[in-house]
């Protein structure tokens, strides 16, 4: 995501996907429920704010190939057998993803702010996680636009001391809930920075950082299938991968492009000031400092309605 965050989650139930499922104990096919949390930085083609945002030029074409890299893990998870799909928008202002071309058996997702940022509904019931379009961190010196929640006002978050991605915060998050994530898409940086961090996912490289801003892509055609490939793939196995488990209390470091969010906040006797733009604080678990994250992001005086 980018502006002020990225976050994802939504739910919604298949009728169709029962013929390639194998049948439960009383005939039913088993339950698989998948959230999908779409981003858009790391979605082929995806270069400079000319197309991750409404003032850029080619921002419609880029919702375009962005529903069609989540419409691929759609129609990849039922393909696999999922029962129940709900499809995050987790970019920009929330309200990329062109719902309309969805199965109407899919939810969406919309808009900010709410509770679990990118990863919104994911709870207990989710059975897999799948990020498309995600992007390296604000600290990677590679990736297509670089950046953890807010490429505008944040430079630093860091989980127990280690700086984290948007991918590995929100699989910390989903491992409160012992859901593991199974596939991401993006460019090569972001894969193997998650992966370094929560381990050997499926992935579909969607591009190959070249810099901030600049990459050499696949086609959103050659995307597109790549994606239902790995997402096949990744469903199909998905008993191997662990839910990414960060135990609580979690301290987290926050470091700010200006040097007066961090003034401000240390007024609060939960945040401890750790240099001119950083601010420390500490969370029961995951869920807590999400919440926390999502404030920090959100709150102005004057906001409104
Ligand atoms: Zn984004």
């Amino acid at each position: 995501m980018f502006l002020s965050r990225c976050a994802a989650g939504a739910a919604l139930v298949f009728a169709g996907a029962w013929s390639v499922a194998v049948m439960g104990d009383q005939g039913q096919p088993p339950r698989l429920k998948v959230l999908i949390s779409v981003d858009m930085e790391g979605v082929a083609g995806a270069v400079t704010g000319e197309q991750l945002g409404p003032t850029g030029f080619e921002y419609g074409r880029f919702r375009e190939f962005m529903t069609r890299e989540a419409l691929a893990a759609v129609n990849a998870a039922r393909a696999a057998g999922a029962t129940e799909i709900v499809v995050a928008d987790a970019h920009g202002n929330g309200q990329n993803l062109l719902i309309d071309q969805f199965p109407m058996n899919v939810r969406v997702i919309r808009s900010w702010p709410r509770r679990l940022g990118m990863v919104a509904g994911v709870d207990d019931n989710v059975d897999a996680l799948i990020y498309i379009g995600y992007h390296a961190g604000t600290n990677n010196t590679a990736g297509v636009r670089a950046h953890t929640f807010s490429s505008a006002n944040l430079t630093r978050v860091a989980l127990n001391g280690t700086n984290v991605t948007e991918g590995s915060w929100n699989a910390a998050i989903a491992g409160h809930f012992n859901v593991p994530v199974v596939m991401m898409s993006g460019d090569d940086a972001a894969i193997a920075e998650v992966r370094k961090a929560i381990g050997n996912i499926e992935a579909a490289e969607t591009k190959k950082s070249l810099g901030f801003h600049s990459a050499s892509s696949l086609t959103p055609e050659a995307s597109a299938a790549l994606i239902g490939e790995r997402v096949r793939a990744a469903l199909g196995r998905r008993a191997e991968f662990k839910p990414y488990r960060v135990a609580g209390p979690v301290t987290v470091d926050v470091s700010f492009k200006n040097y007066m969010p961090a003034e401000v906040l240390a007024y609060l006797p939960m945040f401890e000031r750790t240099d001119s733009h950083s601010i420390r604080f500490r969370a029961k678990d995951m869920v807590e400092a999400s919440l926390i994250m999502t404030f920090l992001g959100e709150y102005r005086i004057d906001i409104t309605p």
